[in-house]
């Protein structure tokens, strides 16, 4: 079961509405498809979406990663040999995580495949069926209270809400929210990194003063700031979720071991795959540390794989992957399938997908 070919594509999706954070507005999903084929003729597939402002990953910086260095690194090697594939990968190009995770993906659909099972089989999960937030993005306190309703109304039970543009206008618009809403819907804030420290603490005292019982709040301060990170943790009662912070699972281990956040969101696109999310999952269990499963303004291709190991994995409690039905289109036949907030696992082997459309490939 020898990798005989790595093709790279584009794939183009329109979102429904402008995706607004304290980082960047987007408008498009335009995301590398990679399509691996191996000398059995099973094929699999990932995704990278280019998300510069976070990863650091764009378009081209992803396809040279794979053409120039990961390709050169797999090809003709057996995926049956899983350890050594995932080494080689992993050693071919320091960071590049969202191309190392586009192939690792690709990798484990065809490894399942191999097994005849679905990924999540293989994992050893027996969970099919997860329930996502949705996310609120960065508008007038009016706009957001309506996209909050309607997303109620939808039958989500937990909101994602962005934050972290203004702190003063972040305490009104959501005291707007949760006075439209009332309490029997979860709130998590994602400040994604919009935050000092100081107005970190600040900001969350008044928000638990004021009674809005957020269930918890999403990197408040600079990703690199760790120390800043855990002040706001050891002086608010939320608890502290670590995002941009976390990307390799050394990290993880850091921000444990300082106690600098009180959850970790683990996304594909930063670990650079389902290799190095596993044994971030791994150790945070064993810390009794809960994760968070996220995604990246992704396809329903690459959120499959998140799917997936949410579903094999206990320790994570929190899923994030609203990312599909943000989309206005979907391309894809077969993976994972997203009602709303309800997302589903059926037993098609490997990551179940049939059909993939509107890619140009190279
Ligand atoms: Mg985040």
């Amino acid at each position: 079961m020898k990798i005989k070919s790595i093709r790279l594509g584009i794939i183009k999706i329109p979102l429904r509405r402008p995706f607004k954070t304290a980082l960047r507005t987007v408008y498009n999903v335009e995301d590398v498809i990679v399509r691996i084929e191996t000398d059995c003729g099973l094929v699999g597939y990932g995704e990278a979406p280019p998300t510069g402002v976070i990863t650091g990953d764009t378009t081209g910086a992803i396809i040279g990663a794979i053409n120039d260095h990961i390709s050169k690194a797999i090809i003709g090697m057996d995926i049956l040999d899983y350890e050594d594939v995932m080494k080689a990968l992993n050693k071919s190009v320091v960071h590049n995580s969202s191309a190392k995770a586009a192939v690792d993906i690709a990798i484990h659909d065809i490894y399942a495949q191999s097994f005849n099972v679905p990924l999540f089989r293989l994992l050893g999960g027996s969970k099919k069926h997860i329930e996502t937030d949705i996310t609120i993005s960065v508008n007038s306190p009016q706009e957001m209270v309506d996209d909050s309703i309607s997303a109620i109304n939808e039958g989500y039970t937990t909101l994602k809400i962005k934050v972290g543009k203004d702190s003063s206008k972040d305490i009104e618009r959501i005291k707007a929210i949760r006075r439209a809403i009332g309490y029997d819907v979860n709130i998590r804030i994602d400040a994604n990194q919009g935050w000092t420290p100081k107005e970190a603490i600040r900001t969350i005292r008044k928000m638990e003063d004021e009674g809005l019982c957020l269930e918890l709040v999403e990197q408040p301060v600079l990703a690199h700031d760790l120390k800043g990170l855990k002040l706001v943790t050891d002086n608010v009662d939320v608890p502290i979720l670590a995002d941009e912070s976390v990307f390799s699972p050394l990290d993880a281990m850091k921000i444990i071991n300082m106690g600098a956040a009180d959850l970790i969101n683990i996304k594909l696109m930063k670990t650079g795959g389902i290799y190095n999310a596993i044994k971030i999952a791994d150790m945070a269990s064993l810390y009794n540390v809960e994760c968070m499963i996220g995604c990246m303004l992704e396809s329903k291709l690459s959120v499959t794989a998140a799917v997936h190991l949410a579903a094999a994995r206990g320790i994570i409690t929190k899923v994030d992957l609203d990312g599909p039905v943000l989309l206005k289109e979907d391309p894809i036949k077969g993976g994972a399938s997203f009602n709303f907030s309800k997302i589903t696992l059926d037993e098609s082997i490997g990551l179940g997908f049939r059909e993939v459309n509107n890619v140009d490939y190279f």
